[in-house]
């Protein structure tokens, strides 16, 4: 069986912990990290022939076309993880749908190939904005990958569908990211800071327990600043979310080289193509 690799392309400063300090209308004022570690990660996926989806900001790929042509190229999937990377609850419908028809736009004219799939900045779509999956299928994406279904302080729906379903009026898939579910409890799965934070084994036990009692691939995300411990540190953060987002960053090459030799991976698109056919 294999398990989906996904990569939000985003840079250091566009995280949402840090959205109160760093303010968009300065984003192009600081240091871009996001191409140098993106090609790290195609680094180490092309050593261990995996291939990838990478949900990537419109934003980055205006500055960065070169890069997204080498994702294309390397065989991996382009998807959408919006363009200024808003909370999707923050958002009107009207601005939503401008925000990821501009992203899918701005990454197919660069790329040359179609963005089917999109996830939600933060895991932003919840019991407050279910309409987003209509808006999301109206403008061209066939899959999402926007729900963690866990108890968790930022985001996180407890109670929606750990496995693929349909949450709208049409054929749009949401794939939930990955979750382990003991004694009536999800428990995350799915990589993010959980896996920075938690011992490695304990990771794979998880996901393997998933793959074998759920019989189910699952859905893995990292982020391009995750593999880079020379990034700028914002002083003015909150300590919680400096926590969070600096925590054993130094620990991800080496643990992130092990996950992909310890398990199958592939595109989102080619390891749920059964879920999105509908059979
Ligand atoms: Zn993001």
């Amino acid at each position: 069986m294999s398990n989906a690799m996904t990569v939000d392309v985003e840079d250091w400063f566009q995280v949402q912990a840090f959205a109160g300090t760093l303010p968009r209308a300065d984003w192009d004022g600081f240091e871009r990290r996001v191409e140098a570690n993106t090609d790290r990660i195609l680094a180490m996926f092309a050593d261990a022939h995996v291939k990838a989806t990478f949900f990537t900001l419109g934003w980055v790929a205006e500055r960065h076309p070169a890069l997204v042509r080498r994702i294309v190229a390397a065989g991996h999937e382009l998807a959408s993880h919006g363009h200024w990377h808003r909370l999707v609850h923050e958002q009107t419908p009207a601005d939503f749908a401008e925000d990821i028809a501009s992203a899918k736009k701005i990454l197919e004219d660069i790329g040359g190939a179609s963005v089917q799939g999109y996830r939600a900045p933060t895991f932003s779509i919840n019991t407050r904005n279910p309409w987003a999956f209509d808006v999301l299928e109206e403008a061209g994406y066939r899959y999402s990958s926007s729900i963690y279904p866990i108890r968790h302080d930022l985001y996180g729906m407890p109670d929606a569908p750990r496995f693929p379903y349909r949450p709208g009026a049409g054929r749009l898939l949401e794939i939930p990211m990955t979750t382990v579910r003991l004694g009536g409890r999800n428990f995350p799965c799915a990589g993010g800071g959980y896996f920075r934070l938690l011992p490695y084994q304990l990771f794979r036990a998880g996901l393997r327990r998933f793959n074998r009692v759920d019989a189910a691939p699952g859905m893995f995300y990292t982020h391009p600043w995750e593999i880079d411990p020379g990034q700028p540190r914002v002083a003015g953060a909150p300590a919680m979310a400096r926590f969070r987002h600096y925590l054993n960053l130094h620990k991800m090459p080496s643990r992130m080289a092990r996950l992909l030799r310890d398990f199958s991976w592939g595109r989102v698109d080619q390891v749920f193509a059964d879920a999105l056919a509908g059979a």
